[in-house]
């Protein structure tokens, strides 16, 4: 069985609903997974936001807003009259616990209770518009099976086990439809996969039930060679080895959640990333085959500050850097990067929210310097750093300032730490002399 997820957009239009109906309308069992209509979970994020500044008016008004531009999709959507007024019923229950979230205080669990409420919506308005066209499809509560554990990674085992009942006691159907994005936690509350976490669902899943292949389909023609929101004249990237794609979607490729390759990797199921607006395109399909042909494509993760730890006394000192790694790990943040001198080491978060605490311990041993707003631009392609193309680089950006370099970390990989206002600039020249084959 494949497991086929539909991102914001796909899900965000009458037409493009009426796209999906087409490409899932083919006769084979499968799972769909679905995100929420394109912009509703930034307004149930706005509308959390205001409940936490104490600003329920603000929220109301959102959340009436919201409601009518649901009723306008709906009535254009089901135009069946029992089933146009059960889901008119369902929505205006969805809209009425908004409304009550609004006389209570803010918490991080009536947040994610508020922001859970985008998938509940477009999956109970997909099931309900598929029965009105005469395909036999189901719903499957993604909150009966999908869990995160205490390091909120995805419990499997148990995912496994309970997508194997719910699917079980669902009978016989064509389509399963479930949420993206949202789970509980380890305690039952109801938590999610964060931003863009449909993509994840959706591996989760083909892993749980061991998936002929996982598609991902969204608004463009797959994993494109560089950023298409910065850069023009981009290309669809045909093949991807996981390796790549993980590297890819962890620094900055919105098209994939950073974690999406990461349960299917280990039995090899196919992820094909597809256009829903374009069906025909080819896309992006991602193996474990590897095809070696230079820097394949570029992103770049904005966000990112930089620590210098500079100590001459100490550095040779063995035990020094596990002291530094230690702080880190005391404050669960992730370092991105690192390079290292005789007198310093220079290393790079993205979670900051532990910074000012973090600098505290290390100024007990060491003299830190912190440089914010910064991006890494991510160079990605099999065994990359064996490539000629690869010795361009400097002579490329020799108008850019690099504040860090990570080389032969792994063979697929190259980064490069600049301040974020030469972003744009570096992915552009990036492209043209690496891409587009513009003379240096
Ligand atoms: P969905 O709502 O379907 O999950 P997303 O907005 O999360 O869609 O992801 C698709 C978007 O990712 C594209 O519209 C594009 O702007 C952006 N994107 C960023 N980097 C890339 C890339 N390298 N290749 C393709 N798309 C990318
Ligand atoms: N709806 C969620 C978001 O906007 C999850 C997703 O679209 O993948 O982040
Ligand atoms: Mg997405």
């Amino acid at each position: 069985m494949k497991v086929l997820k539909f991102g914001g957009t796909s899900v965000g239009s009458i037409e493009n609903i009426h796209n999906v109906k087409t490409i899932i309308d083919d006769g084979e069992k499968k799972v769909v997974v679905l995100s929420a209509m394109s912009g509703t979970t930034n307004i149930l994020v706005a509308i959390a936001n205001d409940i936490a500044e104490t600003l329920p008016n603000e929220a109301i008004d959102k959340i009436n807003k919201l409601h009518e531009s649901y009723y306008t999709t709906i009535n254009q959507l089901i135009t069946d009259k029992y089933l146009n007024e059960k889901v008119k019923n369902y929505v205006t229950e969805v809209f009425n616990f908004l409304v009550d979230c609004t006389y209570k205080t803010y918490s991080e669990s009536l947040e994610n209770n508020i922001v859970a409420q985008g998938e509940l919506l477009s999956t109970f308005m997909f099931n309900s518009y598929l029965k009105q066209e005469g395909i036999k499809s189901t719903l499957l509560p993604a909150l009966d099976f999908m869990r995160i554990d205490n390091s909120k990674e995805p419990d499997i085992a148990y995912i496994k086990k309970e997508f194997a009942s719910v699917f079980r006691n669902a009978g016989d159907s064509e389509i399963y439809i479930t949420q993206g994005f949202i789970c509980l936690d380890a305690d039952g509350e109801v938590s999610n996969l964060q931003r863009g976490g449909s993509d994840y669902t959706a591996t989760i899943i083909g892993a749980a039930i061991v998936a002929d292949e996982v598609q991902i389909w969204t608004d463009i023609d797959g994993m494109h060679n560089n950023d298409p929101r910065y850069v023009e004249n981009t290309k669809p990237i045909s093949n991807l080895s996981f390796d790549e794609a993980a590297e890819l979607a962890y620094f900055g490729a919105k098209i994939l959640h950073p974690q999406t390759v990461t349960p299917v990797r280990a039995d090899n199921i196919p992820v094909r990333l597809k256009n829903t607006m374009n069906p025909n395109a080819l896309g992006t399909l991602i193996t474990s085959d590897h095809i070696e042909n230079g820097i394949k494509a570029i992103a770049a993760k904005d966000n990112i500050t930089a620590i210098k730890i500079k100590s001459a006394r100490m550095l040779q000192a063995h035990g020094f850097l596990k002291k530094v790694f230690e702080i880190f790990e005391v404050y669960e943040t992730s370092i991105d990067m690192i390079t290292t001198s005789e007198v310093a080491v220079s290393l790079t978060i993205d979670d900051d929210r532990n910074l000012e605490n973090i600098v505290t311990e290390l100024e007990q041993f060491a003299l830190i310097e912190i440089d914010k707003n910064q991006s890494i631009v991510c160079l990605v392609g099999h065994s990359i750093v064996n490539h000629q193309e690869t010795y361009k680089l400097f002579q490329i950006l020799q108008d850019v300032k690099i504040r860090m370099i990570s080389y032969g970390g792994s063979k697929n990989n190259i980064s490069l730490l600049i301040n974020s206002n030469d972003k744009i600039k570096t992915l552009g020249k990036l492209n043209d002399y690496l891409f587009e084959l513009v003379t240096l």
